[in-house]
């Protein structure tokens, strides 16, 4: 694999995942880009974060890879989109910055996080980073839509300790048009990770008028107790930190007159996750 670094000189680390970052894997030959996604010997990243001490838990770094098939009306990152957006990574490259902070990943029982854009859009390069961290003694995370949760064999779920896995809605028709992708998928992985007794923490993003019907939660809140793997829930309010980025991406931002939920609103539906015996945030 030809080591194809980005056109300028964006780092690989970056202060938080709302960094706008385009076109820094453009360069690449498609038929590179292809033989990367069949390999996993090459990656496209967003960038790494550290210190998140929200998408796993204790103190995590997080690998955001770029490329996702869903088009969430409220994504907060459509920078990561598009794969030739991403930082092309060999997974030398990729090893290598995860192993300068093993060390203080263990004093912080932390872990490793890959998230996105879609990570298993990269499923190749997912399970071979998997694979190294866990080869480090580092424990990992998945952050997925689950839609390409078949793109995994048992074996690298093995290499997998947590999947922390994004419940949009319950309602089939609403789902479609939240992310543009059938539901149907992501319920189908959930119930393989719950029959290979995989941890699960559920994310669902609370947004007003959207996802706050209190029969839709009711409907994801029964779903996921009813796997038996659901550690917890977190309820994440919508925000609109992500909005700059679709202005200047040219794309159409529906949501620009949405506001945030509010304190009470949040309670309401982690109310809701607990009322079906789960623990939520
Ligand atoms: S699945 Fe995540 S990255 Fe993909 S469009 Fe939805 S919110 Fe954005």
């Amino acid at each position: 694999m030809a080591d194809h670094r980005p056109g300028g000189d964006t780092p690989l680390a970056a202060k938080s995942p709302f960094e706008l970052r385009v076109n820094l894997g453009a360069h690449v030959p498609e038929e590179d880009v292809r033989a990367a996604l069949a390999s996993g010997d090459m990656g496209f990243l967003h960038s790494f974060t550290t210190g998140s001490a929200v998408d796993g838990p204790g103190v995590r770094v997080v690998a955001w890879t770029a490329g996702c098939m869903w088009r969430c009306v409220y994504c907060h990152n459509p920078d990561t989109w598009t794969m030739s957006n991403g930082i092309p990574v060999t997974i030398a490259k990729a090893t290598e910055t995860l192993r300068t902070y093993r060390q203080g990943l263990a004093v912080m029982s932390g872990g490793f996080t890959l998230s996105g854009g879609e990570a298993l859009m990269q499923h190749r390069f997912a399970a071979k980073l998997f694979a190294a961290a866990k080869s480090m003694g580092i424990h990992t995370a998945l952050d997925t839509n689950g839609y390409y949760g078949d793109r995994l064999s048992d074996a690298e779920l093995g290499q997998i300790d947590l999947v922390l896995l994004d419940l949009k809605t319950w309602n089939p028709g609403r789902h479609r048009h939240l992310t543009g992708m059938d539901i149907g998928p992501t319920l189908e992985f959930a119930r393989r990770l719950a029959s290979l007794r995989k941890s699960v923490w559920v994310r669902f993003v609370l947004i007003p008028g959207l996802t706050d019907d209190p029969a839709e939660i009711e409907g994801v809140a029964q779903f996921a107790a009813g796997l038996g793997i659901v550690e917890r829930v977190d309820v994440l309010p919508f925000h609109q930190m992500g909005r700059f980025k679709w202005k200047a991406l040219g794309l159409e931002y529906a949501l620009g007159d949405v506001a945030p939920p509010d304190a009470a609103a949040v309670d309401r539906a982690c109310a809701l996750f607990r009322g079906a015996g789960l623990t939520a945030y």
